[in-house]
């Protein structure tokens, strides 16, 4: 029997919240979003979408919508930053990948995939959108969820409520406790910019489809084209030795210079284009199983905010948000459903926090371990995915992580 229709409240109109919003509506319930800023957006800079994201997005009837922008790039390639030699590369178009993860690795523009579940959530009649709201705190009763707002002294009442309000979640701060997100004393440089605006080889270099991986000691360059390969996206990201918790000036465009300063010619001559308008500092948490509190759960960064080493911070949420709009779909109490999307997704979560560190680790080695790493990957081939296939695999055929 299909539950009695809820009235579920999203915290967060990012690309976790607003993929929840749209996987709830389309399990049957009715959805109010409720965002802090004055209008939906997102930030002017690239996304990897791997097979487990493009099944989310299929799952959530904008895989389509996507595509049409996005980028299908043919290879995943490590490039050694210092000397300019590949490392090791993974073929993402060939018969090997299809065969074992069918659905597309893509590249896109934040924005663009945004957009995409914007659109899709503005067209849902079940779905209400509302920004300018900032959800300040929350009580709730056996029987409904008020979330308080700092804008007005209106409450929202709902029978359940996703927090889906990112790294630095109000309602993770409430409802958990467990302090601030862990900073990794490395920064990210990162924007997409038109290929057209490129001279020299950076232009010639910018038709390339691939995405690519610069792995350099404490520093890596990733690059990949976006929006059907008319914006060329890069991100710079390295250690600073001069991280201070209670200052903002750490991480420096100095320091981005130095700490890139000894790597190959491919690298120098791209750093000039990397954006220099925001620097990133970079966070994550250590996983927690607690993401129920009765009618409240968590979902996306406010559940897991992982190091963005294994790209997969987003494609995580998009699975938090098929998981839940699915438990929201067969099970007619929220505390019911809430659990068994968590039973689900937090040991998956967890394993992938912990793997995105690890995997960190391994792209900035130095000296002899870089030398190590690459004479173990370069023996790989480029249709050999045992090591990712885990975290590739799709939404719906949840694996554990191998045991380390
Ligand atoms: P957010 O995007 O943080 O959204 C939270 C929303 O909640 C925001 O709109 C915010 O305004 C709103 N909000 C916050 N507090 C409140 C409040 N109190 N009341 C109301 N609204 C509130 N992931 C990938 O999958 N692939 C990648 O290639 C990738 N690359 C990355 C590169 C970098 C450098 C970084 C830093 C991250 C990367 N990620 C990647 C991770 C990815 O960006 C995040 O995991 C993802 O965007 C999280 O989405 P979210 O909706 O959970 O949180």
């Amino acid at each position: 029997m299909t539950p009695s229709p809820l009235h579920i409240a999203v915290v967060g109109g990012g690309i976790g919240g607003l993929a929840a919003a749209l996987a709830v509506a389309r399990s049957g319930h009715r959805v109010t979003v409720v965002e802090r800023a004055a209008r939906f957006g997102e930030i002017g800079a690239g996304l990897q979408l791997a097979p487990n994201a493009s099944l989310a997005l299929e799952e959530l009837g904008v895989l389509d919508a996507v595509r049409r922008s996005a980028v299908a790039p043919p290879r995943l390639v490590m490039m050694d930053a210092l000397t300019g030699k590949q490392v090791t590369a993974l073929d993402l178009r060939g018969d090997a990948y299809r065969s074992r993860f069918k659905h597309p690795y893509l590249v896109t523009h934040r924005t663009d995939l945004h957009g995409a579940l914007l659109a899709a959530c503005e067209e849902h009649p079940s779905i209400t959108l509302l920004t300018g709201r900032t959800v300040t705190d929350v009580a709730q009763t056996p029987a409904e969820v008020r979330l308080h707002f700092a804008e007005t002294p209106e409450r929202l009442a709902a029978d359940a409520v996703v927090a889906a309000d990112g790294l630095r979640s109000r309602l993770r701060q409430i409802l958990v406790n467990d302090g601030a997100p862990v900073c990794s004393k490395y920064v990210a440089y990162r924007g997409a910019l038109p290929v057209t605006s490129m001279t020299g080889a950076m232009a010639q270099h910018a038709t390339t489809e691939s995405v690519i991986v610069w792995a350099g000691p404490r520093m890596h360059l990733v690059q990949y084209p976006v929006r059907r390969g008319e914006l060329y996206n890069q991100v710079a990201v390295f250690e600073s030795d001069h991280y201070d918790p209670d200052s903002d000036d750490w991480g420096t465009e100095a320091e981005l210079e130095e700490r890139f300063a000894g790597s190959c010619d491919a690298v120098r001559d791209a750093l000039p284009l990397v954006a220099r308008d925001r620097r990133w500092p970079l966070f994550d948490r250590l996983p927690i199983t607690d993401w129920v509190h009765d009618r409240i759960v968590l979902l996306g960064d406010a559940a897991h905010p992982m190091l963005q080493y294994l790209a997969q911070g987003a494609c995580q949420a998009l699975e938090d948000a098929v998981a839940l709009g699915r438990a929201l779909r067969d099970h007619g109490r929220p505390e019911e459903a809430f659990a068994s999307y968590a039973a689900l997704r937090t040991g998956r979560a967890a394993s992938i926090q912990t793997n995105a560190r690890r995997f960190g680790e391994i792209c900035h080695l130095d000296g002899m371990g870089a030398f190590l790493r690459n004479q173990l990957l370069s023996d790989r081939t480029p249709e050999d995915f045992d090591d990712i296939a885990w975290v590739w695999t799709s939404a719906g055929d949840l694996q554990p992580a191998p045991t380390p």
